[in-house]
């Protein structure tokens, strides 16, 4: 059964329970009504007919006279003895209006039926003293009664049919209109399985606030999603298997040379050796970025002082610094923050392995740390190069690598670096910052939540998965002269 029927039978059964419900109560009502009034009436007549009726000395019941009913009144009269004996009847009928009623010792009103007539009969001991001296017996014909009020079933019955019917035709079309926009999502998620399209959409005109309207705007958000994610698999496998390709094909290269001369010289053995490192640093890196998107890297928090933790990262960089950029570290602050020290540790290590091998032979590189606007901000600045305009953006995607550094340079990452920091990052409720322009060096920011402040606090400990790749130019990766430092 479909939902437009089930809803239409819904709605139908509703509207027949409350006419159903309203019209008994009417129904009863009126009854009530209308008795009350013949009550009445037979309750009026009684009390004329007892004002003219006289007891004589004996007991004896004496109402030869008729009572002056009105001509309105439409009601028969009969007066029993206490022998039951009929003494006075304003009709020609001999029987008791109400046999029942003659033998109550209390005023009773009653229905019956006498020569198949309906009537209603109200039945009065008379009483002198303590003692019975008759019946009074005052009825009146109910059949108009009957007649209206088998009318009135059968006026509701029929006005309830028509409003269920009415019911059921307006709320199929309604319905038939509400849940058309249901068949046309139906239909264009099966023409998205039948053709493996995530790029359509589905069209809506109606209203976008209404259910049906956020229903569509959600699934082709989903949609959205789910094509960007796709995109970014199919993006992220070519990148991956770019970034495999090269070092194994010159592993093979040297190995078939080695092969061909019969001897093992020492620059094909540094040449796999270098690339074999290269596949092992791009395989941690892409381990690391599988394990912050699924989730499975937390951080092991604790309080980590900076300002320790950027001397210790300083010396272990003058190494790869060391005839080639001056590396200088301005006044830093004593600063305690929460977090990861190994995760922090890998960030700087990266931002700073970055603007070593980008900047130029004799260029300059800062590493600074201060408390600014009640945060820990870690400067890292150099005169290398810098960022087009048009990469700056991007640097954060996975394996996103600008074109122009790449080629100017002789040392390259996969691009993967700047995304695993931003990341960690992040995780640390902080943010990287960069600005940069072409000729005028690069500075990264890091801004990041004091020890104990509530930033800190709320800095998320399970990962969100959007580090996102883009389109990467899939040019060759210069060779990578230094020994590597994580994924540089
Ligand atoms: P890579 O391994 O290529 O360095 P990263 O994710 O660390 O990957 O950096 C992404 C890109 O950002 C780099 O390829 C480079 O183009 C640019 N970049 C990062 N740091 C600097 C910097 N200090 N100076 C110039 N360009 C930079």
């Amino acid at each position: 059964m479909t939902l437009r029927l089930r809803l239409t039978l819904l709605y139908s059964t509703i509207v027949g329970c409350i006419l159903l419900v309203f019209g008994a109560m009417v129904y009863i009502l009126i009854t009530i009504f209308l008795f009350n009034q013949v009550d009445d009436m037979l309750y009026r007549v009684h009390q004329d007919v007892v004002t003219v009726t006289h007891i004589d000395p004996m007991g004896e019941l004496d109402s030869m006279s008729s009572p002056p009913l009105d001509i309105t009144t439409n009601a028969y009269v009969q007066i029993w003895g206490r022998d039951g004996k009929l003494k006075s009847s304003s009709t020609a009928v001999t029987d008791s209006l109400d046999p029942v009623g003659l033998n109550s010792a209390t005023p009773v009103y009653r229905n019956t039926v006498v020569r198949e007539v309906h009537l209603r009969v109200l039945s009065v001991p008379l009483v002198r003293g303590n003692r019975l001296v008759g019946v009074l017996q005052v009825g009146t014909n109910i059949t108009v009664l009957d007649e209206m009020r088998n009318s009135l079933i059968i006026i509701m019955i029929v006005s309830a049919l028509v409003a269920v019917a009415l019911a059921g035709i307006g709320s199929w079309s309604v319905l038939g209109r509400t849940l058309a926009p249901l068949a046309t999502i139906t239909d264009t998620v099966d023409q998205i399985n039948r053709a493996d399209d995530l790029s359509r959409r589905i069209p809506y005109q109606g209203p976008v606030k209404d259910e049906v309207g956020s229903l569509v705007e959600s699934i082709n958000q989903t949609f959205e999603r789910l094509e960007t994610l796709f995109t970014s698999q199919q993006r992220f496998l070519a990148d991956v298997s770019h970034e495999l390709r090269t070092p194994l094909t010159v592993i093979k290269g040297n190995v078939d040379l080695i092969r061909k001369l019969n001897s093992v010289d020492e620059d094909s053995l540094n040449s796999i050796d270098q690339e074999a490192g290269r596949l092992t640093r791009l395989v941690g890196g892409l381990l690391m970025l599988a394990q912050a998107e699924s989730g499975k890297m937390t951080l092991n928090l604790q309080p980590v002082e900076l300002d320790s933790l950027l001397f210790e990262v300083l010396h272990e960089m003058n190494m790869l610094a060391r005839g080639k950029v001056h590396l200088k570290m301005n006044d830093i602050d004593q600063i305690t923050i929460s977090g990861d020290r190994d995760r922090l540790k890998q960030v700087l290590l990266n931002l700073l392995a970055n603007a070593i091998q980008y900047t130029p032979v004799g260029g300059e590189v800062f590493l600074g740390l201060a408390k600014v606007s009640g945060k820990a901000r870690i400067i890292i600045r150099d005169t290398g190069p810098g960022i087009p305009a048009e990469d700056l953006p991007h640097i954060f995607e996975r394996f996103y690598r600008a074109e122009k550094s790449r080629t100017r340079s002789k040392i390259g990452g996969f691009g993967l670096g700047l995304s695993i920091s931003n990341w960690i990052i992040e995780r640390h409720g902080g943010q990287i910052k960069v600005e940069s322009k072409e000729g005028k060096g690069s500075t990264f920011a890091i801004w990041l939540p004091l020890f104990g402040t509530e930033a800190a606090m709320l800095a998320p400990t399970t990962p969100r998965t959007d580090v996102r790749s883009s389109d990467k130019k899939t040019k060759d990766k210069p060779e990578d002269t230094h020994e590597p430092l994580l994924l540089k």
